[in-house]
């Protein structure tokens, strides 16, 4: 399988390429020349597979310069028992007859991001060794939250490799910046930056292109790298969990093979839906993607006029992980709508730059509103939906999960179509327990209560343990006590690089 670029400048590379330079050239990112079909007796075969067998099932289509041994061995190094805590690695709960809650949270960090960037290192390294690349890599994250913990987590310990996160110093919450500081390893890092998360982000993109860096690096042997969401490496392995749930759904006898299922995801930067999406083109019997947003609600307006409108107010939700005004994956969306029109992709994509806007022509917009429906959520729903669920199932849902659950209603009522539904859980309710605990306990009984006793108060209730990777992360020792200006952090990647 070859990728090329959704900007069309890049030529035609190898997957292990796509994943080393996680961008293309031209500033696209990479696409699968084409979309691997499977026969619905392939899916049958999945039934009974586990996951990791599923992994590697559908990995082999899109990394084949890669043996067979070498997935093999990222699979079962990313989804290890003792890593999610046991062998179902993204189950599948039933909630009602038609409503069925996939689970994506039993990583390490407690978030779906662990479902890539468990594997994404493994297929990184093997990357720049196939490549003969020799040189030591360096990850740069900038993060809001969930992405530089799971990142950490997930280089751990790679030989050959080097992680460093920046976080906004006032930017994360409480167990989020626990779990970064905390971080056990010999090659991580987690440095606090004086200023927002914008602040990291700018800081980090400086250092990528900042030429007396890159030229001492040269020198030394070590190459930066990228583990942010628009690497293929980190998109493939989502396609994953959707057969999964899929397989598990007609293994339990909730549908039958070839019934087709409503996917809803909630929805930040595209990484996720895009998922589901690659997986209904090779074949996933998929009705509706219902794209879910919070108050940024940027997606719901796209979907539903074809006008991608990023200048409005950035609105600070109780579902942080989606609060994004630029779905950077929605570019791949476009390109393979548009039958891989690279031409109009750019065009939409400067304009974007430049004026913040764009509009897509008609057919695709037809196309969009086929493929999707969205809808979004305000704050108070999103808590009142946790309410609901927990009083209505004895079910607690994290605030990102409760987006996903309220817009499917307001799709039922919208639409009246009740066939089974799919929803993303996309954190464990454990990790933003603030507001879990607010929705489930009231105000008045959460005031005064730091996140860690909030957690054992919600677990009491909810008679649910403390996952492992949160608990006692308040009694943990601190590692990592840096902080820094947004100036500093080239002279504190070179500290730490000892270049
Ligand atoms: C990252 C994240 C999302 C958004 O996923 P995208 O792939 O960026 O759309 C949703 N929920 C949680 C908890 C997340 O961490």
């Amino acid at each position: 399988m070859f990728y090329k670029s959704t900007r069309g400048g890049a030529g035609s590379v190898l997957s292990a390429d796509a994943i080393k330079k996680g961008i293309a050239p031209d500033g696209g990112l990479f696409v699968p020349e084409s979309v691997c079909k499977l026969e619905l007796e392939q899916i049958g075969n999945m039934v009974n597979m586990t996951y990791r067998e599923r992994a590697t099932a559908v990995l082999k289509y899109y990394i084949d310069d890669y043996t067979d041994e070498e997935i093999e061995e990222c699979v079962e190094n990313a989804y290890a028992r003792q890593k999610f805590e046991g062998d179902d690695i993204a189950p599948v709960r039933k909630l009602n007859e038609n409503v069925y809650i996939l689970e994506l949270w039993h990583g390490p960090t407690c978030a779906f991001k662990d479902m890539a960037l468990q594997i994404l290192p493994h297929l990184l390294v093997n990357a720049v060794r196939k490549t003969g690349e020799n040189s030591r890599i360096v990850i740069l994250v900038a993060t809001s939250g969930d992405t530089g913990k799971a990142a950490l987590e997930g280089f751990k310990d790679v030989s050959g490799t080097e992680i460093i996160v920046f976080y906004p110093y006032n930017g994360v919450s409480e167990v989020q910046k626990m779990q970064m500081v905390t971080q056990e390893g010999k090659n991580v890092h987690a440095i606090a930056v004086e200023g927002n998360f914008d602040d990291a982000q700018n800081g980090v993109k400086a250092i990528f292109t900042n030429p007396e860096l890159n030229g001492l690096m040269a020198l030394n042997g070590i190459k930066f790298s990228s583990a942010n969401s628009i690497n293929w490496g980190r998109l493939l392995p989502q396609i994953v969990y959707y057969f999964s749930a899929y397989a598990d759904m007609v293994k339990k006898g909730d549908i039958r093979l070839g019934d087709k299922i409503n996917v809803v995801v909630p929805t930040g930067n595209f990484g996720n839906i895009l998922a589901a999406y690659y997986s209904l083109r090779m074949g996933l019997p998929i009705n509706k993607m219902i794209c879910a947003s919070n108050e940024n609600n940027v997606l719901t307006d796209f979907i539903n006029t074809g006008r991608y409108d990023s200048k409005r107010e950035f609105k600070r939700t109780v579902s942080p992980s989606m609060d994004i005004l630029i779905s950077s994956n929605l570019e791949r969306l476009l390109f393979e709508i548009t039958d891989h029109d690279s031409n109009a992709v750019k065009g939409w994509m400067e304009q974007l730059k430049e004026n913040g806007e764009y509009t897509v022509d008609d057919n695709t917009r037809r196309k969009l509103s086929k493929l999707f429906w969205a809808g979004y959520t305000n704050e108070n729903e999103t808590l009142k939906t946790i309410e609901y669920i927990y009083n209505e199932y004895n079910y607690v849902v994290d605030t990102h999960t409760a987006v996903g659950i309220d817009v499917y209603d307001k799709y039922v009522i919208s639409t009246g179509d009740v066939s089974a539904s799919l929803i993303a859980s996309t954190a464990s309710p454990f990790k933003f327990n603030e507001s879990v605990a607010r929705a489930i306990f009231g105000e008045s009984e959460i005031e005064g209560k730091s996140e860690f006793q909030l957690l054992d108060a919600l677990s009491e209730e909810c008679g649910l343990p403390i996952p492992q990777g949160l608990a006692n992360l308040d009694k943990k020792t601190v590692i990592h006590k840096g902080v820094c200006s947004r100036e500093e952090m080239a002279e504190q990647v070179k500290k730490i690089l000892n270049i």
